[in-house]
């Protein structure tokens, strides 16, 4: 009752020119507030501690965005204590009101919208209107879990027998743990905390260390909507000193995740033991990695899908879970699509972030960077290389030693035995294969462990159809790119090894937060 449909928050529309001159503005005053040292935020409390880890510009690593205080054992011990201490008062606490909390931080968070995106600009590399949408999706997660609330907070009656009401309804879990990843580093964050806090669960939030500047901001965001103290803690801290006694903490009740597939299947493990003391099982909602293809049938539109297919590969430089890492084309068509394909990959600009022509970037971090570089040299071993290219050098180019650059790299002659047909990458490596029919062409799409996005470019109604049917992953997109899904419009989330879970920004992914209970009174 007097809330709003939900609507998504609209993409950046750059024709205006007063869109295009925010962005440089807003990096100008988001550079004067780098270097500062960002607290822990426990039980209403800034605590500064010993332990403090940069966040730096993948662009330029020499430029620190800003320092960040890492909790160890004995902060999240106080993280714990008082989420504890939080959760009656704000499990009693009405759902209008809870929902309330999650509308203002929507409005907060669109009236700062370009600084929050040019935060992400320099702190993760991503570019202007990608990180504009992140935010967009974070407001809409705020908008949408708020009204998903409004809609489960009300009892529904089941069963029809006279003398007898049987009220179905939903408590929190208890104490949730969101441990979250970097490459969308306020949406994914909004997403999982605000969906544990308006089911009524006190939060200890781990952003990524490569984004917990971002992190803090999301922090600050909470506190200014007006969620209680206690009920929402910023413990950003090391995995390998505080991971385990966050995941194993016997008073933590619910794991969210969303990162590697390594990770994520670690803390199932650690989840599913039960520590001394401990009096629930814990449920994890574990979001992970993709091998997710792109099938080019012989009828396709060939300028769309070069253009979709590139977006998907090369967006924010392929560090998306939903990235398309392998092009499966019709062998029919292949020699027109693959050279075109290449040709528009080499008219990619590639630079800073920061600079609104490039399209693609340096990844988030040194370690990225090495590990995607072994991952080209097997590209390397197993195909036959179409195009490998690094930002142009030279007078007016960008100095690639500086940032976190690999090159971006189409490579051939690939089958589902490849290892780069496997293992997801996640960098801006496009493996291509060539398939006899599309019969194989599904069949090669569905030959990896993962099960998350797919595309598929073609006209014919059967074979669209056909995918729908056989083409086994979360979500699948006829037509358009593979990345990029909207909150409520395409509810995102896999299956198989990419994750377990309902989906994010759809109508069952709140369920997972709280407890289910019917209450059975005799008339
Ligand atoms: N939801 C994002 C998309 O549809 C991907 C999220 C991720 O990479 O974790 O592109």
């Amino acid at each position: 009752p007097g809330v709003a449909p939900f609507v998504n928050e609209p993409a950046a529309d750059f024709t205006q020119a007063a869109v295009r001159h925010a962005f440089p503005k807003a990096i100008a005053r988001i550079r004067r507030e780098f270097g500062a040292t960002h607290p822990l935020f426990i039980g209403g409390e800034n605590v500064v501690t010993g332990d403090v880890l940069d966040s730096y510009n993948p662009a330029d690593v020499s430029e620190i965005v800003g320092s960040v205080c890492q909790a160890g054992p004995a902060e999240i011990d106080a993280a714990i204590a008082a989420a504890e201490e939080a959760l009656p008062a704000w499990r009693a606490t009405p759902v209008a009101e809870r929902t309330k909390c999650l509308f203002e931080a929507a409005r907060i968070a669109r009236s700062r919208i370009f600084d929050l995106a040019v935060l992400q600009v320099l702190e993760v590399g991503k570019q202007w209107d990608q990180a504009h949408a992140d935010v967009a999706e974070a407001i809409d997660f705020f908008e949408y879990y708020g009204r998903e609330m409004l809609r489960l907070g009300a009892d529904r009656r089941m069963g029809r027998v006279p003398g007898e009401v049987n009220r179905y309804r939903y408590r929190p879990r208890g104490v949730a743990a969101v441990i979250a990843p970097w490459n969308f580093p306020l949406a994914i964050s909004a997403g999982m905390c605000s969906a544990a806090l308006v089911t009524g669960n006190c939060v200890l939030y781990k952003p990524s260390g490569l984004s917990s500047v971002t992190g803090r901001v999301l922090a600050d965001l909470f506190v200014e909507a007006g969620i209680p103290a206690g009920v929402f803690n910023f413990v950003p801290g090391r995995s390998s000193v505080m991971g385990d006694h966050l995941v194993g903490h016997p008073s933590v009740n619910l794991i969210a995740f969303t990162g590697s597939e390594r990770v994520g299947l670690h803390i199932m493990q650690m989840a599913a033991q039960v520590a001394p003391g401990q009096r629930h099982l814990k449920r994890v909602v574990a979001e992970m990695g993709g091998k997710n293809a792109c099938i080019i049938d012989d009828d396709a539109e060939l300028d769309e899908a070069v253009r979709h297919v590139l977006y998907s590969a090369f967006g924010y430089q392929g560090q998306k879970c939903s990235a398309c890492s392998r092009v499966i084309v019709h062998e029919a068509i292949y020699d027109r699509f693959v050279p075109r394909l290449v040709d528009a990959a080499r008219s990619m600009r590639i630079g800073p972030a920061e600079d609104p022509a490039c399209v693609m970037g340096p990844l988030v971090d040194r370690v990225a960077q090495q590990s995607v570089l072994e991952f080209i040299d097997v590209a390397r071993a197993e195909g036959s290389v179409l195009l490998s290219r690094m930002p142009d050098g030279g007078p007016g180019g960008v100095d690639a030693s500086q940032g976190c650059y690999v090159p971006l790299t189409i490579v051939e002659g690939i089958t589902p035995e490849h290892r780069i047909a496997q293992e997801e990458a996640f960098g801006p490596v496009l493996a291509v294969m060539k398939a006899k029919d599309f019969d194989q062409a599904i069949e090669w799409a569905n030959s990896t462990r993962f099960a998350l996005t797919g595309a598929v470019f073609s006209r014919s109604p059967a074979h669209l159809e056909q995918a729908a049917r056989d083409f086994a992953v979360g979500n699948l997109y006829l037509n358009r790119n593979c990345t990029g899904a909207l909150v409520e419009r395409q509810p995102f989330g896999g299956f198989a090894m990419s994750g377990i879970g309902s989906k994010a920004g759809g109508p069952d992914y709140l369920l997972q937060f709280m407890e289910p209970y019917v209450v059975t009174e005799n008339t």
